[in-house]
């Protein structure tokens, strides 16, 4: 017997051959869509206005499959924390963040990450495999699951409001599954997370970058964490790829091509005496203005894990490199590090199954 067709992950085109395939109208297709992504069902016979004979040949050929959880944690300011496993027995960490009415969830793209960068936990463990589109979306059903918004609640009353791919993995190493999945995420008939609350983080894929404007329209996120390329490339090896010049060109390209959501945040971990002094604030400054970037910045506090050897920066250190980029009208807040006491805070993300093998 042939292997079932596993429907989520299926683009919208996709998804509406198959159900052609099976002798159904359009309008079938769409009711589909709805059963699965506005309302999380799971299970073709709760379909009650498919017939019966539809259902049975859904059930036959198709799967909804959602990643299994391994273990979930909540830390002592709420956030969650999830181990997923797939069907192969790879696992990735996803994590929500709540504020006091809604909240992000961070998600993962890939087992483990190819970029390597020193600092982060998630980079120490290599890359195993990219995540399919399915996996990402199934994902965040698995979210949704959790805190019961299904059917899609309206914008305004969701726990569940936003998005970050900013959990294991580098997405720009993953274009085709990610900008699938997140297509699917913000369709209005399903899950309908509208891309204004999307928000694409990026250590910096250069030649990708336009394409989250021109291919996607989500908001884009730069991790730069450095003002120059002596110390960038030291702590982050994919800036020998793609320097800092070359980044921020394709920064320019990705404002051209965005419609709306044109400003870049720029991530920056602030390490004690590697890339925190005022000399480092002043070098960013000139470096935007020198390209004429629309940016705004997030201070990361180093959020430290076995075995890692660098160390957060002083808070003294850090107000100060705030204060400056301030005063020369950057937005430069100081992000609140959440969920550190279960290992759910940015950068500490890893799945415990430890990778066989690297891909390319
Ligand atoms: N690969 C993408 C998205 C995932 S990483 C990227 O690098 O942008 C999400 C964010 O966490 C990045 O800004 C990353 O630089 C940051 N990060 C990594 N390790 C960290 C650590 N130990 N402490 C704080 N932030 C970290
Ligand atoms: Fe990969 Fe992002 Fe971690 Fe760098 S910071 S190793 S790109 S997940």
């Amino acid at each position: 017997m042939s292997e079932k067709i596993e429907l989520l992950g299926l683009s919208k085109e996709e998804f509406a051959a198959e159900v052609a395939k099976l002798g159904e109208k359009p309008f079938r297709a769409k009711q589909l869509w709805q059963w699965i992504y506005n309302r999380g069902v799971g299970n073709f016979e709760e379909m009650s206005n498919l017939s019966k004979d539809f259902r049975a040949k859904l059930a036959a050929g198709y799967t909804i499959t959602r990643p299994k959880i391994v273990t979930e944690q909540i830390s002592k300011d709420k956030t969650h924390k999830w181990l997923l496993e797939f069907a192969d027995g790879q696992r990735v960490e996803m994590v929500y963040i709540p504020e006091t009415d809604r909240g992000a969830v961070c998600i993962s793209t890939q087992v483990g990450c190819a970029v390597g960068c020193t600092f982060c936990h998630t980079g120490s463990q290599k890359l195993t495999r990219n995540l399919t589109a399915g996996e990402i979306v199934g994902q965040f059903m698995v979210a949704r699951d959790a805190y019961h918004e299904w059917p899609s609640p309206s914008d305004e009353t969701r726990y569940l409001s936003n998005i970050v791919v900013m959990g294991m993995g580098e997405p720009l190493h993953n274009v085709d599954n990610v900008f699938k999945a997140l297509k699917i995420i913000s369709d209005g008939d399903g899950i309908a997370i509208s891309k204004r609350r999307i928000t694409l983080s990026s250590s910096g894929i250069a030649p990708k970058i336009p394409l989250v404007a021109s291919e996607l329209g989500v908001r884009l996120a730069i991790s730069l964490h450095a003002p120059n390329d002596e110390i960038r490339s030291r702590i982050m090896p994919i800036n020998r790829k793609y320097g800092i010049d070359e980044l921020m060109k394709a920064c320019q390209e990705f404002q051209k091509q965005a419609s709306w959501g044109k400003y870049i945040t720029f991530e920056y971990l602030m390490l004690k005496d590697i890339n925190d002094s005022l000399d480092c604030a002043n070098q960013l400054i000139k470096l935007m203005k020198k390209y004429k970037i629309l940016a705004k910045f997030n201070l990361i506090p180093f959020n430290p894990w076995p075995g890692c050897s660098y160390e957060p920066s002083p808070k003294n250190k850090v107000t100060a490199f705030s204060v400056a980029l301030e005063k020369s009208g950057y937005s430069a807040p100081v992000r609140v590090a959440r969920g550190q006491d279960i290992l759910a805070a940015c950068g500490q993300l890893k799945s415990q199954k430890i990778a066989p093998k690297a891909q390319d």
